[in-house]
């Protein structure tokens, strides 16, 4: 039986409090920890002390919204029994603290009353508020109270005002957005909140100075273009296909053998090779595969030499082959590159470990002191998630900032490799990533950057980072959608919210995933097939590049970590072919319509009565309408003029109108 309580008490910030965590453990625990986002989910940061019959800790945190757990004996993570529960995109539980501003409690939260609370108020004029959207418009946003304020309009000097829309709100606060036009030099702006309460550099009063930037001088994105009809496919490279049981490790189990956090069951570079046919019938243009490297761990995400294949994959001569191979079958190949933090066999780690501070690689780790202790709940050296075996790298440091940048250009530049997955990308010191994309895009101007961001991505997505992200949010909306949690309307709202937060043409390099190696799979959270198939239909037609986890294609089941990693099944005993034509559909489908790969998103229409979301892409004479029904009945949407047809789905055209069956989508294209 647990029991804990939380208490919040006020600090001499008004924008920070502590937090007192208190927590009521099983008989015989002899440790526990608070994790959570305030803390990067280190188990060695916020230890708790035993006192009077509880687990007690008080920790100054900022206010925010923020998931926590509490850690007992350093592997039992359990939730606080006091706190509402929130689900993460992951498809864990864990407890919400809402932290709030101390301001909050001095005034309600009422429009239009003529007071704004002050501390929630939030405009910065760099990237986290403004986002060239093109060569003429920039996007404004604006952070007030929730509640608190009814309009908030953006007002440029000398031009007209022009509204602000409430894109969404969180427990604490509301943002708003919008596209307004800025002059070519320097740009002024103030907002005007409540048509009353004035907002400027200097905050809140009757004619605060504006704010001014050159938002004309910031970088534009520029996405390789390879990536507008490119198809994806993630391989997890223990688990795709034995190739060669000649390296298989030493206890190895049989193919299809339970995965587990630390068994190897054999697959390998070779395999991935043999089924180079499997991913071409599916229309595949585009492999990314987990990490490949010199590692300890089957997942590969604890790196000891980033110069060399783990030889349970193959070796180097193997990983040529496959890239020269995939080429010839039309596919790139995309590694996994992590270098948020090594493996403890790391080169450097080991000097450090030998040397201490001594070491000619002391800086290369966040060493707290020496010597570091190689154990579960050290807190010797900082690590990923307090995980000790990924001990994290110094990414601030310029000398490690060359290694990795070089480490990026090398594969590119002598395996021809299409470029990189960035792991834990949020993580790492952003100037690293500047200069890894500096040196990553001279071996070749056409490499693909992609980034593990799971949430708002608009630092990264500037035009100096990254080309594009793995789009959690993507994912979160549209199985939400088909799940029957978001009404046609909340995904619209979702949908169109992530394509604004973006400079315009970004949409093009995000990474559309339905599951990856880091979550449930599809199938476990959308069990029914038809649900699953229109899924897959806004993957393919959505902007972005669509990639499939191995084995999502012919129906895979899978839990969360290990279990989403299981051995994909050639025997195709259980395999959906029905599905799997689906993907294949929507591969050629994309192929030929040019909408459907250039596309901007001309118009959407959401009806949540019936349950239908459509949404239009338009190429010069080319258009395109995806109509996808979750309704009990079938659906029909007037067309606009010209000769409609049914390229793909089920649906038929009458009397001016598509009509799509119950459960069902159709794409269809104007000829002419
Ligand atoms: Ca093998």
């Amino acid at each position: 039986m647990f029991t804990g309580t939380l208490a919040v008490a006020m600090s001499q910030d008004a924008l920070s409090r502590q937090v007192e965590f208190r927590f009521v453990a099983p008989k015989g625990a002899t440790s526990v920890a608070v994790v959570g986002q305030f803390n990067e989910w280190d188990r060695a940061r916020h230890p708790m002390r035993f006192e009077d019959g509880a687990w007690r800790v008080t920790v100054e945190i900022a206010s925010g919204v923020y998931q926590y757990l509490f850690v007992v004996d350093g592997k039992q993570w359990v939730k606080d029994p006091h706190a509402r529960s929130v689900a993460d995109a992951n498809g864990n539980t864990n407890s919400t603290l809402i932290v709030e501003p101390a301001d909050y409690e001095a005034t309600p939260a009422i429009p239009g009353d003529g007071t704004v609370t002050l501390s929630a108020v939030r405009h910065h004029p760099d990237h986290q508020d403004t986002v060239r959207k093109n060569r003429t418009e920039v996007l404004l946003r604006v952070r007030t109270r929730r509640g608190d304020v009814g309009t908030v309009e953006a007002v440029p000097v000398g031009i007209k005002a022009a509204p602000l829309r409430l894109a969404r709100s969180d427990e604490l606060y509301d943002y708003w957005q919008g596209v307004v036009a800025s002059p070519s030099g320097e740009f002024a702006y103030r907002f005007r909140l409540d048509g009353a309460t004035w907002l400027g550099a200097d905050g809140l009063g009757p004619t605060p100075s504006p704010f001014v930037q050159r938002p004309r001088e910031l970088p534009l994105p520029n996405v390789p273009r390879w990536l507008e009809g490119a198809v994806f496919y993630q391989v997890f490279p223990d688990r795709f296909e034995n190739g060669d049981p000649a390296n298989d490790p030493p206890g190895v189990e049989p193919w299809g053998s339970k995965p587990t956090p630390t068994n190897w069951l054999g697959g390998d570079l070779a395999g991935v090779t043999k089924r180079l046919p499997h991913l071409q019938e599916l229309g595949v243009t585009g492999l990314y595969l987990n990490p490949v490297f010199k590692t300890q761990s089957n997942h590969g995400y604890t790196t000891d030499d980033y110069r060399s294949v783990d030889p349970r994959f193959g070796n180097e001569a193997e990983l040529k082959r496959l890239v020269t191979m995939a080429k010839d079958s039309g596919i790139k190949v995309l590694l996994d590159g992590v270098f948020n933090h090594s493996g403890t066999g790391y080169a450097p780690f080991r000097s450090v470990a030998k040397e201490g501070a001594a070491s000619p690689f002391a800086k290369f780790f966040h060493v707290l002191r020496f010597p570091v202790e190689e154990r579960e709940g050290q807190q010797t050296y900082r690590t990923f998630a307090g995980v000790w075996q990924m001990p994290k790298l110094a990414t601030h440091e310029p000398e490690v900032q060359r290694e990795i940048a070089d480490v990026g250009a090398y594969w590119v530049r002598e395996y021809g490799l299409a470029g990189w997955r960035l792991d834990v990308a949020d993580e790492v010191a952003p100037e690293c990533w500047r200069v890894f994309r500096k040196a990553v895009k001279q071996a070749d101007p056409e490499a693909y950057i992609l980034g593990e961001v799971w949430g708002d991505a608009r630092e990264w997505l500037q035009g100096d980072m990254f080309d594009g992200v793995m789009n959690y949010r993507w994912r979160e909306a549209v199985i939400g959608y088909v799940a029957g949690t978001l009404r046609p309307s909340e995904l619209e709202s979702r949908l169109s919210t992530i394509a604004e937060d973006y400079p315009d043409g970004v949409a093009m390099g995000l990474f559309n995933i339905l599951g990856s190696h880091d979550t449930e799979r599809l199938r476990r959270i959308v069990p029914a097939r038809d649900r699953r198939m229109i899924a897959a239909t806004l993957q393919f037609t959505w902007p972005g590049v669509p990639c499939i986890y191995y084995g999502d294609e012919v129906g895979m089941d899978g839990g969360r970590d290990p279990d989403d990693r299981r051995c994909m099944d050639w025997s195709q005993a259980g395999w959906d072919f029905r599905l799997l034509q689906h993907y294949k559909d929507l591969s050629a489908l994309r192929a030929r319509q040019p909408a459907l790969r250039v596309g901007h998103v001309g118009k959407i229409v959401s009806l949540d009565a019936q349950r239908v979301f459509a949404f239009r892409r338009d190429a010069g004479s080319n258009r395109v309408w995806v109509v996808t029904n979750l309704g009990a009945s079938e659906a029909a949407l007037p067309l606009g003029p010209g000769r409609w047809g049914v390229v793909a789905g089920k649906g038929r055209i009458a009397e001016g109108s598509v009509h799509v069956p119950r459960r069902g989508s159709a794409v269809i294209a104007r000829a002419g």
